[in-house]
């Protein structure tokens, strides 16, 4: 293989940030991994997505403290990822969030997706012995919306559609205008979608910029401090996914086969986006499932950790 699989390139150590967004609202981010959001209420505190193993999760935890005492009541997952799922034992909440459709993707592809994140991101999961054997359970789930009240603050969980995955959840703090965006927004980091509707995508951050957000934690990425960061932010993931659909769509209406669609994509799409965060690791299985829905295949297929390198292999080798 020319390039090394997935994120196996990426040994360097990440330099974490914990920023306040408002009274209510933090950011735990660290240049491009995946971020997790604190919730503070007068009563309990809220964490949303949870890093990949309880030993960075600790970390988190640490921060947490510096800030408040209460009772990390609640974890929210914002989907299935095992990369912001598997380091939610560390927090001994009493509950664990996530939408119907998040449970049954949890059912349906858990394992696989923790055998293949696992393969993919050596360094975020080199403490992977820390992890629990079996999945992460949900234990509240809910359809459409829920509202969380922790104390002097209501949490609005809602899912606005199809995105990154099927069943994305974002946080909504309304009188301060807070969003939590899960991974349906990412701000220098380049999107992943192997497991994205990229057709449902854009109406999705339609109505997720309908709430009006004025302050944001992305999926990835520096937090986002005003209106302006957000509107940046929202715009580019957008530009990202239209771009890569529009390409893909068009080799497959020529009907070049997925190898070519892929190199002519990479090409074009390089200049602008190679310096957001795991840009090469991205492309390959987001023009899969890109050439797949432009194929007709209406849910992503599941990837295992035999077809991210098979496919890694055929693209890149
Ligand atoms: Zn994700």
């Amino acid at each position: 293989m020319s390039k090394a699989f997935a994120s196996h390139a990426d040994t360097e150590e990440k330099t974490v940030s914990f920023e306040k967004l408002s009274d209510n609202a933090y950011a735990y981010t660290a240049q491009g991994d995946p971020n997790t959001g604190v919730i503070i209420g007068d009563d309990a505190v809220m964490v949303v997505d949870t890093q990949a193993t309880p030993t960075m999760a600790r970390d988190v935890i640490r921060r947490i403290r510096e800030v408040t005492d209460k009772p990390v009541k609640y974890v929210l997952l914002s989907h299935y990822h095992a990369v912001r799922v598997l380091g939610a034992s560390a927090f001994e909440a009493e509950q664990i969030i996530a939408s119907r459709e998040t449970y049954n993707l949890i059912v349906e592809r858990g394992e696989q997706d923790k055998a293949s994140e696992i393969g993919r991101f050596p360094r975020l999961f080199r403490d992977v012995e820390s992890v629990p054997d079996g999945l992460t359970w949900p234990t509240i789930t809910f359809d459409g919306s829920m509202t969380i009240d922790l104390g002097n603050l209501e949490v609005h969980i809602l899912h606005l559609g199809r995105g990154h995955t099927k069943a994305d959840t974002v946080a909504w703090l309304p009188d301060q205008k807070v969003l939590f965006a899960g991974d349906l927004v990412e701000y220098q980091t380049t999107p992943y979608a192997g497991d994205a509707y990229f057709r449902d995508w854009p109406q999705t951050l339609d109505r997720l910029m309908a709430l009006g957000p004025e302050k944001m934690v992305p999926g990835r990425g520096p937090a986002l401090m005003n209106a302006r960061e957000v509107h940046t932010a929202v715009a580019g993931t957008r530009a990202f996914l239209n771009d890569l659909y529009d390409l893909v769509n068009q080799g497959v209406a020529a009907g070049k086969d997925l190898k070519t669609v892929y190199r002519d994509t990479y090409a074009a799409m390089q200049p602008r986006y190679k310096d957001w965060v795991i840009f090469d690791h991205c492309m390959p299985f987001d023009v899969t499932r890109a050439f797949d829905e432009a194929n007709g295949i209406t849910d992503p297929r599941i990837w295992t950790a035999e077809r991210d390198v098979e496919m890694w292999k055929t693209l890149e080798g």
